[in-house]
């Protein structure tokens, strides 16, 4: 998977690199012999926008059709789309939770999902980035708090969580934390923005590959913008609260709706990964993605890296720690065509400076064995194996 990467901010020199950054997980964003015809007639047959929101004539079939492609694919009754995904968290909270109203999220959450929560005006508690015995203590804290214990002073208690966390790479604790939930009586959403389409053993997601029941998620969230290759988002849950969101949220009453292509891309995608195009290139996505993370993962450990995550997933933080780091890890493998991208503070503590590697479906092998070899060198230079090294396999 290769992007064009410019150079630096103050020329226009453009050259090309192994891209080893966006969340492209199954390769949906490239050309693909299924979905890109499709997608072009559609843009033909509809044009780029509907230029209206979905109640005032924005609603085309492939709405819903995308709706019901989507609730079926992640095994919900119902769901309802919209334009982007950062929208979906930041409109969705507020009309779902308000004063009265206990949201409980995860330290780490993604900023849509902070933004929302702030937004909705409830009192909102944080608990230790995926520790379930943390979210317990919060809620027995916020339940009981001095009262005797059949008194409940919340209207409504949601607890929200991520499938794979996007600077952690990590899975959720999912089973763990619906076990707390259900015991203090808590809803649960679930963001799925980079689990959706990129792991289980259908490109499920988290629920598929950790054996979690969805009837147990109250609220399934997820993006297009990764595994699908498209844009937008989706709230997937009961009939009831779909039904509800239609009538009520802003962003589904006020915005324009998904662009017909974007929905079409969607639709085509979902298809390949259910093998409904009539080949098995769908199954070996899904398979390709899981060896090459495994593969790329266990690679940088042996060199001595110290790499976040779990096993499976494609988000593999590369732990450079001092910020001042930052520069020349980026710049060293820029030089040899590789494009990492870096994050640091505000985005992660300041000393917790890293790179953040997104594994792809559509990298080789031997793309994979030259990124380890420029990382490797470059790791040496920065000074950042932390590890004794083992020597790289090809
Ligand atoms: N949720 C999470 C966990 C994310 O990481 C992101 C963006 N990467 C979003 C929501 C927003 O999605 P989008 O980029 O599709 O708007």
């Amino acid at each position: 998977m290769w992007l064009l990467f410019l150079l630096s901010r103050r020329t226009t020199k453009v050259s090309r690199c192994l891209n080893l950054g966006s969340y492209n997980y199954l390769g949906f964003a490239a050309a693909d012999e299924y979905c890109t015809p499709r997608v072009i007639e559609t843009l033909k047959k509809y044009s780029p926008s509907t230029c209206s929101s979905r109640v005032d004539g924005g609603t085309t079939v492939l709405h819903n059709e995308l709706e019901k492609y989507v609730a079926s694919f992640v095994r919900k009754p119902a769901a309802i789309v919209f334009g982007m995904g950062y929208v979906t968290n930041s409109a969705i909270l507020p009309v779902l939770m308000g004063k009265g109203c206990l949201i409980i999220s995860d330290s780490l959450n993604h900023n849509s999902i902070v933004n929302g929560a702030r937004g909705s005006g409830a009192t909102i508690r944080v608990f230790q980035h995926n520790i379930p015995s943390h979210l317990e203590e919060v809620l027995r804290e916020q339940i009981a708090d001095g009262q005797p214990r059949t008194h409940r002073p919340w209207k409504k208690i949601i607890v929200i969580v991520e499938g794979i966390y996007s600077m952690e790479g990590e899975l959720c604790k999912l089973p763990e934390i619906i076990a707390v939930c259900k015991k203090y009586k808590a809803y649960t959403y679930l963001d799925e923005a980079h689990s959706i389409g990129a792991v289980g053993k259908t490109g499920r997601g988290v629920c598929e590959l950790l054996g979690v029941d969805t009837a147990d998620i109250d609220i399934m969230m997820g993006t297009f913008t990764k595994s699908f290759g498209s844009c937008g988002g989706y709230i997937a849950g009961s009939e009831d609260l779909i039904k509800y969101l239609k009538y009520t949220c802003p962003a589904h009453l006020y915005a324009t709706s998904v662009s017909p292509p974007a929905a079409q891309q969607i639709i085509s995608s979902i298809r390949v990964i259910l093998g409904e195009d009539g080949s098995n290139r769908g199954a070996q996505k899904l398979a390709k993605i899981r060896e090459n993370s495994n593969f790329f993962r266990s690679e940088l450990q042996k060199m001595g890296f110290e790499v976040l995550g779990d096993n499976d997933s494609p988000v593999m933080p590369i732990m450079l720690y001092n910020p001042a780091k930052i520069p020349a890890f980026s710049r060293e493998c820029l030089k040899h065509n590789v494009a990492v991208v870096t994050v640091a503070f505000p985005a992660t503590p300041l000393l917790l400076a890293r790179a953040r590697i997104c594994i792809s479906a559509s990298h080789s092998r031997e793309d994979l064995v030259k990124a380890l070899q420029v990382i490797s060198k470059v790791g040496d230079l920065v000074g950042i194996k932390y590890f004794p090294a083992e020597p790289l396999k090809q």
